[in-house]
C-alpha cells in the first residue's frame, strides 16, 4: 500500500508519483504529439496507481487541460489530484501575468476546460515583473476560501519571490527544476520549504529522458527537438552524465528493474521531494516509471546514487 503524501498543510493528499503532462496536448512544446495517445497516457497513469496529474494552460494553450477533462469523465473525480498552472497571458502575446484579475480569470477558464468544479493545486506558473507576489497569492487564497482551488502553488519563483509570496503563510507547494543532475535547490530552497511546511515537486526529474539510460554518445536530436539545444545533451557534459547513468544500470539490475524506475524511486525516498512527476510520450513509459512504487531502495543504494551525481 503506497503512503499518500500531504500537500503542505492542506487536506490534499497525493501518491508520491504523479504524471507530468506537458506531452499530453502540448503541441506547442513537442512535435508529432497525438491527442489519443495523450489521453491513453493519462488513463494508464490513473489505472496504475498514480493520482496526481500535473498540467498547465501553457501545455498546448489549454489543450492538455481539455484532454485531461475528457479522460476524467471516466474516473472518480475525488480520487484524482489535478494540479494546473497559469501565467502566460494570451491577450498579451503570452507574456507572464500574475495580477489578481488574470489569476481569477485563469482559474475559471481552467475549471471550464477540465470540466470540474475545483482544482486541487493551482500554481502561478512563472513570476511576472510587476505584481507584488503577496497580492497575487492573496487572490488565490480567496479562491481557496471559495472552494475553487484546494492548494496554492508557485513555480519558477526565486527564493526571495517565494518568501514575498508566502508573507501570510499562504503558499502550500513549490514546483521547480530539480533532478539528480540539477541539485541547486538543495542549498537554500529546501531548508526554507521544510521550515515552512511547503511541499516540493521537481520538474524534469528524468532530465527529459537522459536519466532513463536510453542514450549513448553520438545521438543527434533534430532541430525541432528542444534537447538539441539543452546544455545537458551537449559535448563533455552529456558524456559525463551518460557515464554516470551507465552505473545506474548495475543498480537497476540488482533490483531487477529499469534505470527509470530506480531514478524515480530515488526521488520517492528523497526527504525533500513530495511528489515526483515524470512526463511520458508513450503509455509504456508510464507503466515503466510507475514500477518505482515497488522499488524499495536501501539506504545504502539511495546514498550511492546520491553520491554518484553530487
Ligand atoms: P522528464 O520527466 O524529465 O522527462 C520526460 C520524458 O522522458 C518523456 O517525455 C519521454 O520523452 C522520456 N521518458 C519518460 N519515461 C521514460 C522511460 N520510462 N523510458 C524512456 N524514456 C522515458 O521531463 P518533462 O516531462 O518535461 O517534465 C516533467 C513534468 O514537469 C512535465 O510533464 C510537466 O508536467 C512539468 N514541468 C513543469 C515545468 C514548470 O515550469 N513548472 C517545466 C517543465 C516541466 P522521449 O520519449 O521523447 O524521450
Amino acid at each position: 500500500m503506497t503512503k499518500n503524501v500531504r500537500i503542505g498543510k492542506t487536506e490534499v493528499y497525493s501518491t508520491p508519483i504523479g504524471l507530468g503532462t506537458n506531452a499530453v496536448g502540448g503541441h506547442n512544446l513537442f512535435p508529432n504529439l497525438n491527442d489519443d495517445t495523450g489521453k491513453e497516457i493519462v488513463r494508464v497513469a490513473l489505472t496504475n496507481g498514480i493520482t496526481l496529474l500535473d498540467t498547465a494552460f501553457a501545455y498546448g494553450m489549454g489543450r492538455s487541460e481539455e484532454l485531461i477533462g475528457e479522460v476524467l469523465k471516466d474516473f472518480d473525480r475525488d480520487q484524482v489530484v489535478i494540479a494546473t498552472k497559469a501565467a502566460h497571458d494570451p491577450a498579451n502575446g503570452g507574456a507572464f501575468n500574475n495580477t489578481p484579475e488574470f489569476l481569477i480569470h485563469s482559474v475559471d477558464e481552467a475549471l471550464r476546460r477540465l470540466q470540474t468544479d475545483y482544482i486541487d493545486i493551482f500554481y502561478i506558473h512563472f513570476p511576472d515583473e510587476t505584481t507584488p507576489k503577496n497580492e497575487a497569492v492573496a487572490a488565490l487564497q480567496k479562491l481557496k476560501e471559495a472552494g475553487k482551488i484546494k492548494a496554492i502553488g508557485v513555480s519558477n519563483f526565486s527564493l526571495s519571490q517565494i518568501k514575498e509570496a508566502n508573507q501570510e503563510g499562504y503558499v502550500d507547494i513549490v514546483e521547480d527544476e530539480y533532478s539528480l543532475i540539477h541539485r541547486e535547490a538543495e542549498i537554500e530552497l529546501f531548508p526554507y520549504l521544510k521550515e515552512n511546511q511547503i511541499s516540493f515537486v521537481p520538474y524534469f526529474p528524468l532530465a527529459s529522458g537522459l536519466l532513463t539510460g536510453k542514450y549513448e554518445q553520438g545521438v543527434i536530436f533534430p532541430p525541432e527537438d528542444l534537447r538539441s539545444k539543452k546544455p545537458d545533451f551537449q559535448g563533455e557534459r552529456f558524456k559525463t552524465i551518460i557515464d554516470k547513468v551507465s552505473q545506474l544500470k548495475l543498480i537497476a539490475a540488482d533490483y531487477n528493474t529499469s534505470v527509470a524506475a530506480i531514478v524515480v524511486a530515488w526521488y520517492i525516498k528523497n526527504p525533500f521531494v513530495d511528489v515526483v512527476i515524470p512526463g511520458a510520450k508513450k503509455p509504456e513509459q508510464v507503466r515503466n516509471n510507475v514500477k518505482a512504487l515497488t522499488v524499495h531502495l536501501t539506504a545504502e543504494d539511495y546514498q550511492r546514487i546520491d553520491s554518484l551525481f553530487s
